[in-house]
């Protein structure tokens, strides 16, 4: 993953996205800020640099409408209290006044948004709010952990518009914890788990049956797996839809030889009141008019013991209804018990970290993390989309280097992908000054994304339809790609339009479909033998592009790549000669330039494909308008992949 240490920040303007989502009273006033006070490290570095820090976050949930008493403002006065310097409030976070606020911002000076929620686009990974919020941003940062579950315009979309995104040192100490407990848990690991409903832990308990020792369940959720076990809760909070996978978790565990620890007592009470008299409840069953609202001293007595045995702890959920004292005593006593242990602990979510501060314990946990749904998201095996490593920027698309694309086409399994994906990782190094994409089977894209993740290497998709979603059995969407974690989409490939019905108006389709969920389009075109000997070439490349950028602004035709492919040089051995192809190439900057201007034109890329080789990479990527290459056969092997790289850097030093 990119660092803010990875930035060259003299003077330039970063949209630092932090999570000053702050626990606000009756009043507005702030009741605990330690999430700001947690962004401060990222926002000092980014300032001592020199920075111009546009700094934004969300607070509560406004639901896309302005809400003064969810407003940023009281943030920005205590923000300006600890750090030694005036912070600058915009009263919104996108429009004229703030790009104004922008522009005079002085270098080391830091403004701050206002709730970025107050817009609906912010929940939607907006594209164009993206857009408007990375107006005049050089580089994202993202600090804000305890959002990065969250696929929102200023977590995820925004990276598209800038330079470069990486993390802050927040979410960059977030995701090493986070990565130790997965990857290395000194053993005996245990879990513990509370909250009202297994729903919402389904995944984590999955993934960590498989690395757990022991499993200890507190919270309402435990009556879910009593009644999967045939007890009765009497009025018990129970998600009858979810007892049978209750049964099936409590199965797979007993199979894999994990400890699942359910309550051994609990405190029992007709209502989830402070005044509702109380009793401890060991056996089974409930007075059909109670219901338990918290474990019992035994159950805390019991768990104690098994925490202090432990090496790694991680902890998410009360045990109880812990905001009532007379049911806090099982949260509590968890809380002291983490503390008292000499395991590495990690505590993540809202009240489980709230137990640790009302027993003045928070300074013996090792980490308290900032977001516990992106915490218990990372521990469900998956990376929340805020803290998967942003690629080199995509959206800033120029043909100052090389762009080679490899079509990997029909073949390859998974592994084979992988394996190739590693092979051209390890010579990453070599390939810096290219654009490097790979071009996978759908099945492979997302473990071959995993491997690609902290490589600048970037991923692409060989078609998609132009859909968000629906009934087109077969198809695969724009957002799944992106969810894939695609950048670049092939488009209107020549195999597609010979055997697939493909046309110009289709791909038009996709294009616009493709760009409107940020993926960028690799727009192919070419004619094929028959036409080339008729000396048609011009006139369908002609029609192709025509009918294929139909309807496209100047702004989004900057985000088209075009590959040239002669069909009848596709995987055949025959390539066009470099002054064949370097004058189709002209043909199309010049067509181009005609619709979207001369400047767009000459930073277009335009890439040729069809037999390209190492052998005749470096004569065809001299020509002028030749910027790269989109590669079918030779990119199935990596050393003549790697080799076309290198070639096509060669080709650009000299041109
Ligand atoms: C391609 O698949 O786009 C291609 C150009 O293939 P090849 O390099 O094998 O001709």
């Amino acid at each position: 993953m990119l660092s803010v240490k990875d930035l060259d920040l003299g003077c330039k303007t970063v949209f630092l996205r932090v999570d000053f989502n702050v626990p606000l009273d009756e009043n507005g006033n702030i009741r605990n800020d330690a999430r700001i006070r947690a962004a401060l490290p990222t926002l000092e570095y980014l300032l001592d640099k020199g920075a111009r820090v546009v700094a934004a976050s969300h607070l509560g949930r406004p639901k896309g409408k302005v809400n003064p008493k969810l407003s940023l403002k009281p943030v920005a006065i205590r923000l300006a209290e600890l750090i030694p310097q005036d912070v600058i409030f915009s009263p919104d976070c996108i429009g004229g006044q703030v790009d104004c606020l922008k522009q005079g911002l002085g270098c080391g000076h830091v403004l701050l948004l206002e709730n970025l929620r107050f817009h609906a686009e912010e929940k939607e990974n907006d594209f164009e709010f993206a857009r408007a919020l990375a107006w005049k941003i050089d580089y994202f940062v993202n600090d804000a952990f305890g959002t990065c579950h969250r696929a929102h315009t200023s977590v995820v979309a925004i990276a598209q518009f800038v330079k470069k995104a990486v993390a802050g040192f927040l979410v960059e100490k977030e995701v090493e914890c986070m990565e130790g407990l997965i990857h290395a848990p000194e053993k005996p690991f245990t879990a513990i788990l509370g909250g009202a409903k297994v729903s919402d832990k389904i995944p984590v308990i999955r993934n960590l049956i498989d690395k757990a020792d022991d499993i200890l369940i507190g919270g309402a959720m435990a009556y879910t797996f009593f009644q999967a076990l045939g007890k009765d809760t009497g009025r018990s909070l129970v998600e009858q839809d979810k007892v049978e996978l209750a049964l099936s978790l409590l199965n797979e565990a007993k199979a894999k030889g994990v400890n699942f620890h359910l309550p051994q007592d609990h405190v029992i009470a007709e209502s989830m009141t402070a005044t509702a008299p109380s009793e401890i409840l060991i056996d089974f069953p409930f007075p059909k008019d109670r219901m338990a609202l918290d474990i019992g001293p035994r159950t805390v007595e019991a768990y104690g013991e098994i925490i202090q045995k432990s090496r790694t702890i991680f902890w998410n959920g009360p045990m109880g209804v812990f905001e009532i004292n007379q049911f806090a005593r099982g949260t509590d006593g968890v809380a002291a018990a983490v503390a008292d242990s000499e395991a590495m602990s990690v505590v993540g979510g809202g009240d489980s970290v709230a137990a640790l501060y009302k027993a003045g314990v928070q300074d013996r946990i090792s980490h308290i993390s900032t977001g516990g749904g992106a915490s218990l998201e990372y521990l469900a095996n998956e990376t929340p989309p805020g803290s998967r490593p942003y690629r080199r920027n995509n959206m800033t698309l120029t043909n100052a280097t090389p762009f080679i694309a490899g079509n990997w086409k029909m073949y390859k399994t998974v592994a084979e992908a992988d394996e190739l994906v590693a092979k051209l990782l390890a010579a990453s190094a070599d390939m810096m000054e290219a654009e490097v994409v790979v071009i996978p089977p759908f099945t492979a894209l997302s473990k071959v994304n995993q491997t690609l993740c902290e490589s600048p290497i970037q991923l692409g998709a060989q078609n998609m339809y132009w859909e968000d979603q629906g009934a087109f059995t077969g198809e695969i969407s724009p957002p799944m790609l992106v969810e894939a974690g695609c950048q670049y989409v092939v488009i209107g490939h020549s195999e597609r339009r010979q055997y697939f019905g493909e046309t110009n108006e289709t791909v038009n389709k996709k294009i616009k479909a493709s760009l409107a969920h940020g993926l960028l389009p690799i727009m192919c075109l070419g004619e094929s033998l028959q036409e080339r000997e008729n000396n048609e070439t011009m006139a369908k490349v002609e029609r192709q592009l025509s009918e294929g950028l139909a309807g496209l602004t100047p702004e989004q035709f900057s985000r088209v790549i075009i590959a040239y492919e002669p069909i009848w040089a596709i995987g055949t051995g025959l390539t066009a000669t470099p002054e064949q192809a370097q004058d189709v190439h002209a043909f199309i900057r010049e067509n181009l330039s005609e619709n979207y201007g001369n400047t767009a034109c000459s930073c277009a890329i335009i890439l040729y494909g069809g037999s390209v080789k190492p052998a005749n990479t470096f004569s065809l990527l001299k020509k002028e308008d030749i910027n790269g290459a989109l590669v079918g056969g030779a990119a199935l092997e990596s050393g003549s992949f790697i080799e076309i790289v290198k070639e096509s850097i060669r080709a650009y030093k000299e041109k």
